[in-house]
């Protein structure tokens, strides 16, 4: 096992990767830009490097100072949470060439699933049903219309080197069609340098469900069930919840085989995420995340199992050690992320933290750097907070999240727990009878 594991990320995701650590007695190195000196994540670390100014570019970006920062505190291992570094390939195999340990698949394995047209190709081959669309990119407005014209639309225009929800547009008409590919091809090459973009069939009304896996160096694979993610804002997630209320048992057992079988064909290893839209009964891969997510502890809820435990052991080598069969799914969990946000304009809402005071009690759990006086720095993600609400059953999960928002209190920035009050107060949500789209049009009034 590791003896001591650099985290390159910050916030809430850094203090949870510093728990697994410390429980299974492995010291832990924080790095940090200056902007967040006093954040927690540094605080409770065993030790940290400042590795750069406040701009993500030139700190959690910088590949080189971290893997200075891994070497001159003698990390074995680097783990690098979600967002960030997390999905580079290039980095991945910088890590592993200076003879450290990174945590999580292969460079090989995050490059195929980094493209989005290599991902559905190799989806496609492991066996696994995807959104009907291009073959590969779209390379011009007028093989765009042409396909559009076979598929019929609505259709959506998609970054081949996506992610974020950035780079996405979808077309009613040939005329909106124009407008699409020029749009998402610009903002792809804004956002991601590369102006490569593909097409799918437009659902109008999936949901969006992954499937979390788990697979170690020795041939074994496990899923740990389905979360829904359908609650979205511009394609970001809001809220999650697991198990998905529009799955039933056959349907959930089903999309489990599948994503293992294509696991094992793949021959991927570590955590990882198959997405899918679910529409009249069948599902449509649609990415593979090759790292933590977010919204990973509302599966830690419902299967009792610590993911980014099992993680540092894949990574160093031990077998998972249970099958299928030994993982049990109890109750209900939903996670609500919130955001230092306006929660009517959603405009980014950075400031000293004031008084400071989160829900407790029973099935509650709240993953967060935050503390009274901490300063939330303008430069980065404005998730500042999740809260995680694990219950026996939907509806005791539903009232527990209910008591413990409104226990929630956090001053000094403005933030979108009035938001998360009122998507759980609605009848429809209430219900479970959501699609991907239903958020949008409930803030959009
Ligand atoms: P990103 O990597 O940018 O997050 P994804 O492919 O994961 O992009 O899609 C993000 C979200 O966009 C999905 O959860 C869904 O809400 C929406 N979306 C993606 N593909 C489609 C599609 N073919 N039809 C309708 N909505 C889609």
């Amino acid at each position: 096992m590791f003896d001591k594991i650099l985290i390159a990320n910050r916030g809430e995701i850094a203090l949870r990767i510093h728990r697994a650590c410390r429980e299974m007695g492995i010291k832990t190195v924080a790095v940090h830009s200056t902007a967040d000196h006093d954040a927690m994540h540094v605080r409770l670390a065993d030790e940290s490097v400042c590795i750069g100014p406040p701009p993500a570019r030139d700190s959690y970006l910088n590949k080189a100072a971290i893997i200075a920062a891994a070497i001159i505190t003698n990390a074995d291992a680097i783990h690098p949470g979600y967002g960030f570094l997390s999905e580079n390939a290039d980095f991945a195999q910088m890590v592993e060439e200076h003879g450290i340990c990174f945590i999580g698949p292969t460079p090989e394995h995050i490059r195929m699933m980094g493209d989005k047209i290599t991902a559905k190709h190799a989806a496609k081959e492991a066996g696994l049903p995807c959104v009907p669309g291009s073959d590969g990119s779209v390379d011009s407005e007028e093989s765009a219309q042409e396909l559009a014209k076979q598929m019929g639309f609505p259709v959506l225009i998609k970054a081949t080197a996506g992610g974020g929800g950035k780079g996405m547009k979808h077309a009613n008409s040939p005329e909106e069609l124009s407008d699409a590919f020029r749009f998402a091809r610009s903002e792809a090459k804004a956002a991601f340098g590369n102006p490569e973009v593909y097409m799918e069939k437009y659902l109008q009304t999936p949901r969006h469900i992954e499937i979390q896996i788990l697979a170690d160096n020795h041939g074994a694979v496990v899923h740990l069930g389905e979360r829904d993610c359908s609650l979205q804002r511009r394609h970001q997630k809001v809220l999650e919840e697991a198990p998905s209320p529009a799955l039933n048992a056959d349907a959930r057992e089903r999309i489990g085989q599948i994503a293992c079988q294509a696991i094992r064909r793949l021959g991927y290893r570590n955590a990882g995420t198959l997405e899918f839209l679910y529409e009249n009964g069948e599902f449509y891969f649609i990415e593979m995340n090759t790292r933590l997510q977010v919204e990973h502890p509302i599966t830690e809820a419902i299967c009792g199992i610590d993911i980014v435990r099992e993680q540092i052991r894949i990574a160093a080598g031990a077998p998972l050690g249970y099958e299928q069969a030994d993982v049990r799914f109890s109750g209900h969990a939903i996670e609500c992320r919130i955001n230092a946000e306006d929660p009517e304009s959603f405009a980014p809402s950075p400031g000293r933290i004031g008084g400071f005071h989160t829900p407790g009690g029973l099935g509650v759990r709240v993953d967060s750097g935050l503390y009274s006086g901490y300063m939330v720095p303008p430069h980065y993600d404005s998730m500042i907070a999740k809260l995680i609400v694990h219950g026996g059953t939907r509806n005791e999960c539903l009232m527990r999240l209910r008591r413990a928002l409104g226990e929630f209190v956090i001053e000094g920035v403005k933030t979108t727990i009035p938001l998360q009050k009122r998507i759980i107060s609605e009848a429809d949500f209430i219900n479970g009878d959501y699609d991907i789209h239903w958020l949008q049009k409930l803030v959009d009034g």
